[in-house]
């Protein structure tokens, strides 16, 4: 008998799957509003046309599924064979007609949603491994997932911002952006305050911090722009032409 609803029992999952769907959607929806024509513009990313990104995101689907596979059978079945073959992967599907574009961005999003919400609580604790190399239990795909529709939603440059994202997901984009700096040593003389909230991350000794509102420190931190971000100094003034470029991310 095929389950209706998720099988999980972990509120804090079934809200991080809650945000994941709700990201698939929202991107969807930015995807709608593009003319077929409009798919050959650019996207935010360098050397990527709106068509790559919808690809990425199709891909990425199938690619998440797989671990989820894994997790519920044992048997071993990487995100993709290569980070080579995944880039070819997407070159191959950014040359797609637009039909079989979307088609592709749907159904693989059905897939993965289908795939989640038949996993028993035990096996979301099974480990997977990551195109990265790192070893995570099932429960991370949810946050793998939801972090790629939700920023590449902006990415898609047709009016999607980081005002339209949870806050929780938010949050936890900076605190995944700013510890992989931490862990590469690449935060030393950065400091970064989120405004009328408690979050601050990195170099307390550092002569300048990164100051704004959650949505545009994180627009800043995931290198996508500096708008609506300022520098600031220990006294919390602002120092104009001050805010440095953010380390790399991914
Ligand atoms: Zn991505």
């Amino acid at each position: 008998m095929v389950a209706r609803h998720d099988l999980t029992t972990d509120p804090g999952l079934q809200e991080q799957l809650l945000h994941a769907r709700r990201g698939t959607a929202f991107f969807a929806r930015k995807l709608n509003e593009l003319s077929d024509a409009e798919l050959d513009g650019d996207s935010l990313l360098a050397g990527w046309s709106r068509r790559h990104v919808v690809a990425h995101i199709g891909y990425n689907a199938r690619a998440i599924a797989r671990l989820v596979e894994w997790a519920s059978t044992g048997v071993e079945t990487p995100m993709y064979p290569s980070v080579a073959v995944r880039d070819e992967e997407i070159n191959f599907g950014a040359t797609l007609s637009p039909i079989a574009l979307r088609n592709l961005f749907d159904h693989s999003a059905m897939h993965l949603s289908v795939e989640w919400r038949d996993l028993c609580d035990d096996a979301w604790h099974h480990t997977v491994r990551t195109i990265q190399g790192r070893e995570v239990p099932a429960s991370e795909t949810v946050w793998l997932r939801s972090r790629e529709v939700w920023v590449h939603a902006v990415d898609l440059d047709n009016g999607a911002s980081f005002g339209d994202m949870p806050v929780s997901v938010l949050e936890r984009l900076l605190r995944d952006i700013t510890s992989a700096w931490s862990t590469r040593g690449t935060d030393e003389g950065l400091l970064v305050k989120v405004t009328g909230t408690e979050l601050t991350f990195g170099d307390p000794d550092a002569a300048v911090a990164v100051a704004g509102p959650l949505a545009a420190v994180v627009q800043w931190a995931t290198g996508r722009g500096t708008d609506g971000v300022t520098g600031v100094d220990a006294e919390g003034r602002g120092i104009a032409g001050q805010v440095p470029a953010a380390p790399k991310w991914i």
